[in-house]
């Protein structure tokens, strides 16, 4: 039979599996036909690294795939202790008669996040609030090349959920609660895939959890998303269209349930939609023993191994008891309750981008590429991602940006100098942990080193020893680090008694306050927020906090905005635009520095290495967010509530473009700073002068209005009238 052919014999030309020049169907088509059922059976399990009693069980059971579940690292946790372990399970896979690669997976979330000594990039709701899909590519490409750096060829992310519920543990994996966010930044596939995935550093991408994971009741993880197929289609399905255009090669199935069903076994939702409707040709492999929640026990079953691979599922993460699940496995397909053609399919898809990665040809790590690991360049490019993820929320009486030189700064608050409190979860571990875990810079180091010796700086964890001889106050605060359901909050969602503490110390001093939030959501904060001269989002930024002072000391005039609407109280939750809740800074909002230059705009290309292109073009980012405030003449303060909405014939109007615009809004006669909006231009049929703008305020419900205005448009800047 075929079988025995395999491998080239002296004398006779190569099997065409093993030529690179042959096409990739002609390779799969060939060794599909060598394979035993063994050997497919084998393709479709996923193992844990650390559930593997020895590396040669992967040629024993045929295994297809070894993961890194939660991070899981060798004993030697450096780039180099990865390569070996990545080299010795190849090695492993060689000694098989037909010699398949196995496809390593890690979650690299935020940057080759379990590796110490790897660059830390800020997690995606920093990302989100930067709406630059060309820095969040850049930031892809150089998270696959540190990857490829330790041989592994496959990250499971980006997570492309829209998280609508603060409350869920996983709001951070989350680049924003509207779909348009997680769209545009699909464009951190092209990054990590290296455009068509042959590139000596490109990785297998996967887009996940497979659907509506970010929109389950009460932000429960793996919780129950409980909305209609219109509200899942148009809120948690376009990212995953995106996804696909951008040629994402693995898509992960979501814990959660939609309407009472696991995805696991939602074959409407995998093979009809995802692959029938949206043409997805990659893999969709499980979450980590997602199979098992199918029917609500412990453990799996052949009956649920057979639903979630007749569901089309392709790859199971099995993720320990790899023995167990391939005999049920096979007693499933031998009893024909999986037919083999469900099988084939699988492994053409699996082997398909096996062959695409070039894993045939470069099966181990590439030892000249380690050294990329956590180098300057990819430093360099994640400090420019975190200040361009700093959301200004707050800045009274223009007490930012600092001056550096002369006088006292005091610099207080747990995340202040804190590398594991500032990168979060998925950092070395699972959960992430306080402490020095990984090289980098904090943020009073990013301080120390932006003021140099003009300004003395005084650091004090709990915020004792102020006095009013500094001119500032700096409070670095906010949560500790959590991952998944860990994360779920049921109750308050404030600052901790000791932030709370450090803050009223300060306070009491009279010196201006400025608080920086390390956080992976909004905070409960509406009852301090009062008492603070200024507040800056700063997100959970990873390693490079250099880019939190770059904010703080006007070295970049903030850009961000918020990817999340900002509760008032927990109570409000879930909190979304659009929802006519009054929030406390609503989707969108971000301020600058007023009268100063724009920033330069974002690096679109990696540093070290050009971008390839992507497979296809990614979606329209938003326009860019202007980062200097239009100028404004002040206005009489108001006495009455903006008028009510004048009605257009909309069937006369066309939209013709969008811009953020800033501008001021008034409660109780008082002019308020810094309100922004999105502003659709569009052209009326008989304007009177210029353009007509459309205002949609979704801010407090109390000045919630919609009224249109004439716009006169100059340069970039877009002011408006009443
Ligand atoms: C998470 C996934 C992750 C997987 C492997 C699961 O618990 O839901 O996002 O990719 O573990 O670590």
């Amino acid at each position: 039979g075929p079988a025995h052919d395999a491998g080239a014999t002296a004398g006779r030309a190569a099997p065409v599996y093993q030529d690179p020049a042959q096409p990739v169907p002609a390779r799969v088509a060939d060794l599909l036909g060598r394979m035993t059922l063994e050997d497919k059976l084998g393709q479709l399990a996923q193992v844990d690294r650390a559930a593997l009693t020895s590396p040669q069980d992967i040629a024993a059971y045929r295994i297809g795939s070894v993961l890194s579940g939660g991070g899981s690292a060798p004993a030697d946790n450096s780039p180099t202790g990865w390569a070996d372990m990545y080299d010795g399970f190849q090695s492993a896979a060689q000694a098989t008669p037909l010699g398949i690669p196995i496809i390593y997976g890690i979650d690299a979330v935020h940057g080759h996040n379990n590796v110490r000594g790897a660059t830390i990039f800020p997690h995606n709701i920093g990302l989100g609030a930067t709406r630059d899909a060309g820095l969040v590519q850049a930031v892809g490409r150089a998270t696959a090349e540190e990857v490829a750096g330790t041989g592994i060829d496959w990250t499971f992310a980006p997570c492309v959920c829209v998280a609508r519920d603060d409350r869920w543990g996983r709001t951070y994996e989350s680049f924003g609660e509207q779909a348009e966010i997680p769209t545009a930044m699909t464009s951190i596939i092209g990054g990590l895939q290296g455009g068509d995935l042959g590139g000596p550093t490109s990785i297998l991408a996967t887009a996940k959890h497979y659907v509506g994971d970010g929109g389950t009741s009460g932000g429960r993880d793996q919780g129950n998303t409980e909305i209609s197929e219109a509200e899942l289609r148009a809120v948690h399905l376009p990212p995953f269209q995106a996804a696909i255009s951008q040629g994402v090669g693995s898509i992960m199935v979501s814990f959660s349930s939609w309407n009472g069903q696991k995805l696991h076994s939602h074959g409407r939702l995998l093979t009809d939609l995802l692959k029938g409707e949206l043409g997805f040709t990659g893999f969709v492999v499980s979450d980590w023993a997602g199979i098992d929640q199918i029917d609500g026990q412990r453990g799996f079953t052949g009956a649920e191994i057979a639903t979630a691979i007749n569901s089309g599922i392709d790859m199971v993460m099995v993720p320990t008891d790899y023995r167990q699940f391939l005999q049920l496995l096979r007693n499933e397909v031998d009893a024909s309750r999986i037919p083999i053609e469900r099988i084939d399919d699988a492994n053409r898809r699996i082997l398909t981008k096996k062959f695409e990665l070039g894993l045939f040809e470069r099966r181990f790590t590439d030892r000249a590429l380690t050294p990329t690991v956590g180098n300057q360049a990819h430093r360099d490019l994640a400090r420019d991602a975190v200040r361009r993820s700093q959301v200004l929320l707050k800045n009274e009486g223009k007490v930012l940006p600092l001056a550096k030189g002369g006088g006292k700064i005091f610099v207080a608050g747990k995340s202040a100098d804190d590398i594991g409190l500032q990168s979060g979860g998925w950092t070395i571990s699972w959960q992430g942990s306080a402490g020095n875990i990984t090289p980098g810079t904090t943020i009073l180091q990013g301080i120390r080193k932006t003021v140099g010796s003009g300004a003395t700086v005084t650091y004090n964890r709990d915020g004792t020893g102020i006095d009013s001889s500094y001119r500032a106050a700096i409070a670095v605060v906010g949560e500790t680090p959590y991952a998944e359901g860990q994360g779920d909050r049921t109750g308050a969602m404030g600052l901790d008694s000791a932030d709370l503490r450090v803050l009223s110390r300060l306070r009491a001093s009279g010196v201006p306050v400025i608080v920086v939030l390390v956080s992976g959501r909004p905070l409960d904060i509406a009852a301090q927020v009062g008492g603070w001269a200024a507040l800056v989002a700063a997100w959970l930024p990873g390693t490079e906090g250099q880019g939190v002072a770059d904010v703080l000391f006007g070295d970049y005039n903030p850009s961000a905005k918020l990817p999340m609407t900002w509760m008032r109280n927990v109570a409000q939750q879930p909190i979304n635009a659009g929802d006519g809740k009054p929030a406390l800074f609503p989707y969108g909002f971000g301020l600058s520095y007023a009268g100063r230059p724009t920033s330069p705009p974002a690096q679109t290309a990696a540093p070290a290495q050009t971008t390839p292109p992507a497979k296809t073009t990614p979606p329209a980012p938003r326009p860019p967010a202007q980062t200097t405030r239009p100028p404004q003449a002040t206005p009489p303060a108001p006495t009455t509530r903006p008028p009510a909405p004048t009605t257009q014939a909309a069937a006369t109007t066309q939209t013709v473009g969008t811009a953020l615009c800033t501008f001021r809004y008034a409660v109780s006669n008082q002019w308020q700073d810094g309100f922004v909006a999105e502003m659709k231009v569009t052209a009326g049929a008989a304007p009177v002068s210029g353009w007509t703008a459309r205002f949609e305020f979704a801010g407090d419900q109390a000045i919630t209005n919609a009224w249109n205005a004439t716009v006169t448009q100059s340069g970039t800047q877009v002011s408006a009238t009443n």
